[in-house]
């Protein structure tokens, strides 16, 4: 490992107050999400995947992630930018005038880390498998990373992937499913049940695993077990638990922190929560 699970969690902690410092910022964004997947990107970023920060967009040579709910785009962006792709002061523009952080991440703006456009939901999973083809096509021992929401997952284009992936043997992508109950409307059950899905995508063909994304040693030891499941023949999914807005108590397993921004008196009552000793942008 790079760093131990304590280390992660301190890295997850400074995130979490980027997350909730930017979308204050702007008085706009989906803190929820970010806070729920905090602790998977950490992981990702600063353990599980090898990557390179000195950016390039074909990704070769290297593992590469996709994000499909974009929405989120706080916490890839506060990864990103920890992990050395781009300042970190320039977090403190997320979602203002001309900057590059979108509130949906696109490639227009060049930031480095990404490498298309997400948020139209539904699609970032054929997009990955796209990647992981290609990777296979040029013989590569890279993988391919993507996070996609659940509540996205009632998309038709995710199940046209779902068969396409196991079809083709793609065995070197790593899905994961942010399993939080919860989309912008309400509790996913109620909006439109998504069933089992873990039997839905074993029936598929996929590898699955579960895992707690609110866990570090849970996460870390479940995408380590998903990599050693690599290239035997099925693509991976990881069906991973996380409550939305976890870290900060006011925000968590709620729909009702999707897409809203705290006040000042909510932004300080967050950052008492996440005390760190690390500097903030
Ligand atoms: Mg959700």
């Amino acid at each position: 490992m790079k760093h131990s699970i304590k280390e992660l969690e301190n890295i997850a902690t400074v995130v979490r107050r980027d997350i909730v410092r930017m979308v204050h910022g702007c008085q706009s964004g989906h803190p929820g999400g970010s806070l729920g997947c905090t602790d998977f990107m950490t992981a990702l970023y600063f353990d599980v995947m090898n990557h390179n920060p000195e950016f390039k967009m074909d990704g070769k040579g290297e593992d590469v992630f996709f994000l499909s709910n974009g929405h989120i785009s706080p916490v890839w962006y506060s990864v990103l930018a920890r992990s050395g792709y781009f300042p970190v002061k320039e977090l403190a523009t997320f979602r203002k005038l001309n900057s590059r952080l979108q509130g949906h991440p696109t490639t227009h703006e060049k930031l480095p880390g990404i490498r298309v456009a997400s948020g139209s939901l539904g699609q970032g999973l054929s997009v990955a498998i796209g990647m992981a083809i290609a990777k296979k096509m040029d013989n590569e021992s890279n993988l391919v990373f993507a996070l996609l929401g659940d509540g996205e997952l009632q998309e038709g284009q995710n199940w046209e992937a779902a068969m396409f992936a196991p079809h083709n043997s793609v065995d070197n992508l790593i899905c994961t499913i942010d399993y939080n109950g919860q989309q912008i409307d309400g509790p996913t059950e109620r909006v439109l049940s998504l069933g089992n899905l873990e039997e839905k995508f074993k029936s598929f063909g996929w590898h699955v695993i579960t895992s707690n994304g609110n866990n570090m040693d849970d996460i870390v030891k479940a995408l380590h077990y998903a990599k050693s499941l690599a290239f035997k023949g099925k693509p991976i999914m990881n069906i991973m638990s996380t409550e939305m807005g976890y870290g900060v108590d006011f925000m968590v397993g709620s729909h009702k922190w999707h897409g809203v921004a705290p006040n000042d008196e909510q932004l300080q009552a967050a950052l008492n929560q996440l005390t760190s000793t690390e500097n903030d942008y």
